[in-house]
């Protein structure tokens, strides 16, 4: 059954299908942290559809909520309704402090491009400025302001002219740029400061600095503390708006709501959506201080401005997260996937670094002389998936093992899985 949807699949849908040809999956249904294929074969998801379903596939509770709006009605553009209101008010308690009962909030669009377009604008609105500083390794999205910010070039480099007065810093990286942590941090704060501020340093106009708190796509890129700290100070001082995308580190992800929470730093943008959507609706949302707020009716516009099942769920994925300690769970059970890593790692030269926090973890392999190893992954990758663990890759060189489960993990279900990725770690680089 799945080699025939794949080929049919392949005959009919876009070429720009993203899908690995080792590993060849058809979904026929999902619950909790497991997926089953078309054939009956059961995996356990590590994946989580690019780190959407915190609650798990289908998660029951959310799906009442999910049913009962939608027998009622599904499309409103923005009139007022119990679930957006609801949604805001929900949201109002897990914001970073310093917007807690100071915020407000944009459903601007389905998908996260949508919320970085809309903090882009916010920021130029706010400010009057167009330039904006963004990170190496950065991902945001395949909009154009979103790809303009983005750093990778396989993503943006057939659509240019994108919008032309962004610079990009370097994010500190301890690992691949041979730094300590202290000094990884003084160089990419040195740098950010000096586009902003020094007048060769490249923006003439800034209006607002976007930064991932930890790089999904880039590789689970976990910066040390003082970073964030360091932008917010730089932010402060020329008058820049800070946006954090905890598109996909947040939601619980890291253990803590925002993995901007980690460092106690408040931006004064912040956008999520991906695990917002609850069990996998499309919903985004950019969330900022209220002294933004200084649009008129109508100048950020959209058909979609909010999907109202979506926004029900988001609030009971919220719910139920806060219910079940998932955030605590991540913490304990990221410390667990941290720990047999480090094992397997240990006399193991190719797994070089292990990083993250809470349930969003990277695994970086090198070849025999340090250099990224995007084929050990693949292999890894394959070899996980054959005996029933879905796991994906991140990095520039596609040489980070990325772990995104849904944070109902089980400690069982993990350890199943984790076994197996670390026989695959074993034996592949064996
Ligand atoms: N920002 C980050 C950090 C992301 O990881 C992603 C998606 N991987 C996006 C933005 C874009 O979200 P979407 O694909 O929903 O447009």
């Amino acid at each position: 059954n799945t080699r025939a949807l794949l080929e049919k699949q392949r005959e009919i849908d876009s070429s720009a299908v993203a899908y690995p040809d080792d590993i060849p999956i058809a979904f026929e249904d999902g619950k909790g942290a497991t997926v089953r294929d078309a054939d009956g074969n059961t995996y356990i998801d590590l994946f989580a559809g690019i780190g959407v379903l915190n609650v798990g596939h289908s998660n029951p509770y959310v799906l009442e909520a999910v049913h009962e709006q939608a027998d009622k009605f599904v499309h409103t553009v923005d009139f007022p309704t119990e679930a957006r209101l609801e949604l805001i008010e929900k949201l109002d308690e897990i914001v970073p402090e310093g917007l807690q009962g100071q915020n407000k909030v944009v459903f601007g669009g389905p998908t996260g491009s949508d919320a970085i377009e809309a903090s882009i604008k916010l920021a130029k609105y706010n400010t009057g400025g167009d330039g904006l500083i963004a990170f190496r390794g950065a991902y945001h999205g395949a909009t154009t302001g979103a790809m303009s910010v983005t750093s990778n070039k396989k993503f943006k480099g057939h659509y240019t002219p994108l919008l032309s007065d962004v610079v990009h810093a370097p994010y500190p990286h301890p690992f691949r740029q041979d730094k300590t942590p202290e000094e990884a941090v003084d160089h990419a704060l040195e740098e950010v400061r000096a586009i902003v501020e020094d007048p060769y340093g490249g923006l003439a106009n800034p209006a607002g600095m976007i930064v991932e708190p930890i790089q999904g796509e880039g590789g689970i890129v976990t910066p040390p503390e003082g970073f964030l700290q360091g932008l917010r100070d730089i932010a402060d001082d020329n008058d820049v708006v800070l946006v954090f995308d905890e598109i996909q580190s947040g939601m619980g992800r890291t253990g803590q709501w925002w993995a901007s929470d980690w460092d106690g730093v408040t931006p004064d943008v912040m956008t999520s959506a991906k695990a917002l959507g609850g069990v996998g609706f499309p919903l985004s949302a950019t969330i900022y201080h209220e002294e933004l707020d200084t649009w008129g009716p109508g100048d950020h516009a959209g058909t979609y401005r909010g999907h109202v099942v979506g926004m029900r769920a988001g609030t009971r994925a919220i719910e139920y997260i806060q219910e079940h300690d998932l955030l605590a769970h991540a913490r304990d059970l990221g410390g667990y996937i941290q720990g047999r890593l480090r094992e397997a790692a240990n006399g193991n030269e190719h797994l070089a670094d292990i990083r993250g926090k809470g349930l969003f973890i990277g695994a970086e392999f090198v070849d025999s002389d340090g250099n990224p190893d995007g084929d050990l992954v693949d292999a890894i990758q394959q070899y996980c998936f054959e005996r029933g663990v879905l796991i994906w890759t991140a990095g520039r060189h596609g040489n980070v093992l990325r772990f995104l489960p849904p944070l109902v993990l089980t400690h069982d279900l993990a350890e199943t899985a984790l076994d197996v990725v670390v026989e695959a770690i074993d034996e592949v680089t064996a």
